[in-house]
């Protein structure tokens, strides 16, 4: 299926991290004519737009998407059924819509129920990159370069619009893979959603402590590594945990009995059990970190 070398206009609703860094991207590449923002506060739009981020912005989503080629839903989970419901007010006939969104079933769910005759040009997608940082201040065009973007297109979805999603990740430099909508949301649930789900728990465990400023006093790299991502948004990573909650917690159990494993072993003085479990997850980590 031959993709356009470049677009007329791109219309990216939520200028954050996620769609900053793709207008960025989409402007370095001149893979777009004309970049329109949308958001709703008016100041964070006049700020991509002094940065260049954005050409212009409109904050009604219909006017934003009227006479785009290209939408891009950037918005946390928890809004892209309304932010859906309005573009399908403003499309054109033949203008292909995507989303960024961290979980799949849900915005699939939310499409079917919100897009009408445009569902067959709407392709659910999903950056496997991001950082614990937020708005349009953090974005930078580089983001993508070398990660994978996950489309998991609907039976419906038009090869044709699949195609040009995939062109326009290609520009950011991203490798850009289909899978199926359940694949992704469990995959994601064990190596994304509970890990920050994790991160931010083990945070306000030790918090919850009466000597917490004493230990966190002395918290040096490993505790900084393993929590860089509780620093993330808790409204965006909450919407997350609610949009994937069956798969997260499907997650979540496998954890909890290996954590009960772990604690039988120290329980036992087993020396050589956790001699074994670590270095199974050593070599695991390992061989995982050479591949990428
Ligand atoms: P972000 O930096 O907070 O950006 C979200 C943007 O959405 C803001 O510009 C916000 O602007 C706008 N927005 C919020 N609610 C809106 C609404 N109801 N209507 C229109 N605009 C709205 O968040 P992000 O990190 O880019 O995340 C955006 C999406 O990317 C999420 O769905 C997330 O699951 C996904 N994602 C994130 C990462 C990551 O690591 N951050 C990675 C992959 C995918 P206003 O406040 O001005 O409206």
């Amino acid at each position: 299926m031959n993709a356009p070398a470049s677009v007329g206009r791109i219309t990216v609703i939520g200028v954050g991290l996620i769609g900053g860094s793709l207008a960025r991207a989409v402007r370095t590449a001149g893979w777009a004519d004309e970049i329109v923002g949308c958001g709703r506060d008016p100041s964070h739009l006049e700020e991509a737009r002094s940065l260049s981020v954005i050409d212009r912005y409109e904050t009604r989503i219909p006017a934003a998407v009227a006479g785009a080629d290209v939408i891009v839903i950037a918005v946390p989970l928890g809004a892209i059924q309304e932010v859906l419901e309005q573009v399908a007010k403003g499309a054109g006939a033949a203008a292909i819509i995507t989303d960024v969104g961290s979980a799949k079933g849900s915005v699939s769910t939310a499409a079917r129920a919100t897009l009408g005759a445009h569902l067959p040009y709407f392709v659910p997608g999903h950056p496997i990159a991001g950082t614990e940082k937020s708005g349009v201040s953090a974005s930078f065009a580089e983001l993508f370069v070398g990660h994978s973007v996950i489309l998991t297109p609907l039976p419906e979805t038009r090869p044709d619009a699949i195609a040009t999603i995939d062109a326009m990740w290609a520009c950011a430099g991203a490798r850009v893979m289909t899978m199926d909508v359940v694949h992704h949301d469990s995959v994601l649930a064990a190596t994304s959603h509970l890990p920050h789900a994790l991160a931010y728990s083990l945070v306000d465990t030790l918090a919850r402590m009466d000597d917490s400023e004493e230990i966190f006093r002395y918290a040096a790299g490993g505790f900084r590594d393993f929590t860089r991502i509780a620093s993330s948004d808790p409204l965006m990573w909450r919407d997350i945990c609610l949009a994937n909650r069956d798969a997260l917690l499907d997650s979540l159990d496998r954890f909890t009995d290996g954590l009960a494993e772990l604690r039988r072993q120290l329980e036992a003085r087993n020396g050589d059990g956790l001699m074994n479990l670590f270095a199974r997850a050593k070599a695991t980590r390992d061989r995982m970190i050479k591949r990428t």
